[in-house]
């Protein structure tokens, strides 16, 4: 730079000299002298003028020619813009970074501008909250719709929530949070915590549905317990001998349920279990025979049809429970007048199917596509006394799906039940023991 304006200096220099020597030949001194101080002015009006025109077609292009001081200029403007163009395409590339990045976010991520009008937004927020490319501007209030979200909008603070639902789908539960991240800018995150929420829902359900079950039977134990501890010795040995009973009764009750509980957390979350042939015509044969000899007093027969002999590639212990809960349910929810009939078949598929129908009450439609959740029971008429913990069919229901199988039911009231489980071909072993 120094040696430009040193340069410019002698060139001044020499204007001067040249004018006074011409202004002696010439014997005008003034004259000569505004001769030279035009000439210079024109030399640098041209090349203002290529600084202008090169401005104007905004830097590009080759770099003007310059004499003197302008060369440098012209090359200092040149670098500048070659730096700033390189800047601005690595800045390109971060913004596409950022984009790609916070597109691919679950969340939906909204950049509200002063306004809280809509400045940017990711591809799940078109899912979760329904924007649209041309809801860009517009405020983010006039789309999503909720007083708890107008509130939250003009009251949030850096750790607050708000839960709203989706405006795509009622269904869905966002959990939204406004972050400001700059003076007039903040940003709208919203999470979809539906599945969190049902989860939630069924954990305390849960909770609420195990007490209640254990309530019962505590109640009547710790009655009798006050009742022996009140004066059992007056009591007449019968009565005794029924308390007793009840207790025993009450105890097993509780047994069954830990015992269900127990099984159905195995089978929700522990591993799956290696599978081996099961023979289950051997395993049916068992425990229609068990079922047939139970102790209760009189209770429906429960016959067995073999139409195959073919055995299962599975979990014996897992089957084994599975079905056992089908042939007690229904022998406990049927009339001793009534049948039980279990039968294993082939399909048409190539897969295997087990059925285990009864002429029993039958279950209102209503109840059907919520039988096999955890503690739920149906209403049946005249069955209200019967002692069941509502997890078995969640139980069969797990077994058949760690089996790749499904179970379907069928019934009506006043004519019967059919719990069917159909296996596929791939699971099925014939009676060589070939697949
Ligand atoms: P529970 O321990 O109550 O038997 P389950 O999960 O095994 O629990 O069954 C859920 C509900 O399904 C039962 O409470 C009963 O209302 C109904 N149910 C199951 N099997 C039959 C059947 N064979 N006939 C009529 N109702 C049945």
């Amino acid at each position: 730079m120094f040696g430009s304006w040193t340069s410019e200096a002698f060139t001044i220099f020499w204007v001067v000299l040249v004018s006074l020597l011409a202004g002696r030949v010439a014997g005008d001194y003034v004259l000569a002298m505004w001769v030279g101080t035009t000439v210079y002015l024109l030399h640098h009006l041209i090349h203002v003028n290529r600084l202008y025109a090169w401005m104007r077609g905004g830097l590009r292009g080759r770099i003007p020619v310059g004499s003197g001081i302008w060369e440098e200029i012209f090359y200092l403007i040149y670098r500048l813009r070659r730096r700033n163009k390189r800047r601005k395409k690595q800045l390109i590339r971060i913004l596409e970074q950022f984009r790609t990045a916070t597109s691919a976010l679950p969340d939906a991520t909204v950049v509200l501008g002063a306004r809280d009008e809509i400045d940017w937004f990711n591809e799940a927020a078109g899912r979760l909250l329904g924007l649209r490319k041309n809801d860009l501007g517009q405020h983010i209030g006039n789309l999503v719709r909720y007083p708890k979200f107008a509130e939250h909008l003009k009251n949030s603070r850096q750790s607050a929530t708000v839960n709203i639902p989706s405006p795509v789908d009622e269904a869905l539960q966002l959990e939204v949070r406004i972050v400001p991240y700059s003076q007039d800018s903040r940003l709208l995150i919203a999470q979809d915590v539906t599945q969190l929420r049902f989860m939630e829902r069924v954990r305390s359900d849960f909770v609420a549905n195990v007490s209640h079950e254990l309530r019962t039977p505590l109640t009547v134990l710790r009655g009798y317990m006050e009742t022996l501890n009140d004066g059992g010795a007056e009591l007449p040995a019968s009565s005794y001998q029924k308390m007793f009973q009840r207790m025993v009764e009450q105890t097993n009750r509780m047994q069954n349920l830990v015992d269900n509980l127990l099984s159905l957390t195995r089978l929700e979350s522990g591993p799956v279990k290696p599978s081996a042939a099961v023979n289950v015509p051997v395993l049916l044969e068992r425990l229609c025979m068990e079922a047939n000899l139970m102790d209760t007093p009189e209770h429906a027969p429960v016959r067995l049809v073999l139409d195959t002999r073919v055995s299962l590639l599975g979990n014996e212990t897992d089957l084994h429970s599975a079905f056992a809960n089908l042939i007690a349910n229904a022998v406990k929810y049927t009339r001793p007048s009534d049948t039980v009939t279990v039968r294993w078949y082939r399909e048409e598929s190539g897969g295997a199917g087990l059925d285990v129908e009864d002429t029993g009450p039958g279950i209102a439609k209503e109840h059907l596509p919520r039988l096999t959740e955890r503690f739920y029971r149906a209403e049946i008429e005249g069955c209200r006394s019967k002692s069941g913990t509502g997890l078995g069919l969640a139980i069969v229901k797990h077994v058949m799906s760690r089996h790749d199988a499904e179970l379907l039911v069928a019934s009506e009231l006043g004519r019967g039940s059919r719990f069917s489980c159909h296996f596929p071909p791939g699971r099925v072993i014939g009676d060589s023991g070939t697949q």
